[in-house]
């Protein structure tokens, strides 16, 4: 949607990253949708060859060079090598060789139509590991496209000092050039001394890659806005408002002056935060909150020990088996635990074992297609398939507890046969260990993640049986309610103030309460400041959550009392509608988090 006020045009998406920066843009376009179509002569035909050559060997020059920028320890930096072999394919190149000599195609031309069919080939393979491949080639054919480009000077003149990356979405490629200050992106050369400082998308959600990497590296960042290649040229001087999710093009003065004043007071209120990391998340009734971190590699682990992450909630150790051919052995998974263990100072880690599968695909698992992957063979009912690789999987966390509080979790419980299965591998794995000679400790617990609506209503059997249960909103909401996480035209339906999940958190909470069983909160809804106050309300005293929303979350809970909140739950739990919940939070609590909500101004 677009709004013309004046001159300035005011484009609206989803707030990815929070922040506020002013910048020039740099429209990284698609190249495939702006591909030459000429026919060429068969005595051109050997100058089609070597400009495709040419094109060649710039784009693998070009990843070389960001692989090399990236340094070896980087996990994006196999992955950006893989690019650079891909240029030279064979079959790539005998492909696009065939349609310049038979088909008289332009060098362009064959590469695009080369791309598409072996991209249609390898999307329509039985093998997940060819099918994922499918997009890599299409990143790898923009590439070569962009060597064409830079071939005839098609770029066009990048702005120095603050940058705006417009894009329809960000390849990893990017991303990890961005992360490690690359000379170029997407082919377009950065001027040494130029900052990326903000990104625009016209895909994406909050979930998506873009926004993720965006929290990660602090930039603000707008995802989801449509059109908005209708609007923007490389060069214009644009605000990104990324805590409205709101894309200024052509700010005029006083739009320019508020940007400054909000970004500014953003950052104030993140340094006090960061300052704050010391003190307990404890509520104005004097309740102490755990706020933990959910991590998926060692680097954010310590990034959450920086802000002041009581250990670590859910580590999603399925990240250690994407893009490779075969799994982690025991030894590098045991490596990788123990540098998240080592980053928390003894504090409680949670090792989550492997969810694979859903959306989740990795090269590792040959794993059938399915009409519905989200309700297919996903994190524990894959294990149960691979019993071999789900042993290897436990001896590496069952080795990893002589160096930390280690806890092992289980995602994706429908049924106590589940978790009964898990526990009789647990003890298989340990006596594995022991006939290697291996200290095993007499006791690991186990928890199940209640993520699936059967284990929510099964509650009281889990708290029995479990040594924790941890409530996993993201997956609990959209099996509930019936909404993919992933959809942006059903996000609205997706509330995390729906009464029917609040009544299931709750029976939840109540059966932890019951049974002595711990219950923390680890999807997003721990991460959102007034859905947080809400599960304070419910009773919930354990949050887990991304690392960047623990600042805001500790301070939370420091500018509210449980008492209150638990007026507000037991409200909530009669109402009947999502939006009656949201107003009576709304009412109650915005206004006194109003600077954190919006990244306004800093309360002392
Ligand atoms: C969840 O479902 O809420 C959760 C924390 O797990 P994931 O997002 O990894 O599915
Ligand atoms: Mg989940």
């Amino acid at each position: 949607m677009t709004t013309n006020v004046r001159d300035q045009e005011l484009l609206h998406g989803i707030p990815g990253s929070p922040g506020v920066a002013i910048g020039r843009a740099i429209v990284i376009g698609n190249p495939r949708h702006q591909v030459p179509r000429r026919y060429a002569l068969p005595e051109a035909h050997q100058a089609e060859l070597a400009r495709f050559r040419r094109a060649s060997e710039r784009a693998r020059m070009q990843l070389k060079g960001v692989a090399t920028n990236l340094g070896s320890v980087s996990a994006a930096h196999s992955v950006i090598e893989a690019y650079a072999m891909m240029v030279e394919d064979p079959m790539l190149a005998s492909e696009v060789e065939r349609l310049i000599r038979s088909e008289n195609r332009c060098a362009e031309w064959a590469v695009s139509l080369a791309v598409d069919s072996i991209a249609a080939q390898l999307a329509r393979a039985d093998d997940p590991y060819l099918r994922e491949r499918s997009r890599d080639i299409e990143f790898v054919g923009e590439h070569l496209l962009r060597g064409f480009a830079s071939q005839s000077a098609g770029y066009p003149t990048i702005p120095r000092g603050n940058l705006v990356l417009f894009a329809r979405d960000l390849s990893p490629a990017d991303t990890a050039s961005i992360v490690s200050g690359g000379a170029e992106i997407s082919g377009a050369p950065i001027i040494p001394g130029s900052t990326v400082v903000a990104f625009v998308t016209e895909g994406g959600t909050r979930t998506s890659h873009t926004s993720i990497t965006a929290r990660a590296l602090k930039l603000p960042a707008v995802v989801g806005v449509s059109d908005v290649f209708d609007s923007i040229r490389t060069g214009d001087l644009v605000v990104v408002d990324g805590l409205r999710g709101i894309v200024v093009i052509h700010p005029d003065e006083s739009s320019l002056h508020d940007a400054r004043g909000r970004g500014e007071r953003y950052s104030a209120l993140r340094d006090a935060l960061a300052l704050a990391r010391e003190r307990a998340a404890r509520t104005l009734d004097g309740t102490t909150v755990a706020v933990r971190a959910n991590v998926e590699n060692p680097e954010e682990a310590r990034r959450g020990r920086e802000v002041g992450a009581e250990g670590v909630g859910l580590y999603r150790t399925e990240y250690l088996y994407v893009d490779r051919l075969h799994p982690p052995s025991e030894d590098e998974q045991l490596a990788a635990f123990r540098d998240v263990i080592a980053s928390m100072d003894r504090l409680p880690i949670v090792l989550r074992t492997f969810d694979i599968g859903g959306d989740k695909f990795v090269s590792t698992f040959k794993l059938p297609p399915e009409l519905n992957p989200m309700l297919g063979l996903r994190a524990v009912r894959l294990a149960m398939t691979r019993p071999e690789v789900f042993l290897e999987h436990l001896r590496a966390m069952i080795r990893s507890t002589a160096f930390g509080d280690v806890r092992i979790m289980v995602p994706m419980v429908s049924t106590l046969d589940e978790l009964r299965w898990v526990r009789k591998m647990v003890e298989t794995a340990c006596d594995q260990l022991r006939e290697r000679g291996e200290q095993v400790p007499d006791q690991i617990p186990l928890g199940v993640m209640i993520e699936v609506p059967a284990a929510a209503v099964l509650a009281d059997h889990f708290a029995r049986e479990a040594a924790f249960l941890s409530i996993g909103t993201n997956d609990l909401i959209q099996y509930t309610l019936a909404v993919d996480r992933s959809s942006r035209r059903l996000a609205h339906l997706a509330s995390p103030f729906n009464p029917a999940t609040i009544r299931l958190i709750d029976r939840v909470v109540r059966a932890g309460e019951r049974y002595q069983c711990p219950v923390s909160v680890c999807g997003a809804m721990a991460g959102d400041p007034l859905a947080a106050v809400l599960l304070l309300g419910l009773g919930v005293r354990e949050f887990s959550m991304e690392v960047s929303a623990i600042p805001e979350i500790r301070e939370t809970f420091r500018r509210v009392s449980v008492e209150e909140a638990q007026r507000v739950a037991e409200r909530a739990l009669d109402l009947s509608s999502a939006e009656e919940v949201d107003n009576i939070v709304v009412e109650t609590f915005a206004p006194r988090l109003h600077d954190i909500l919006a990244g306004e101004d800093v309360e002392e």
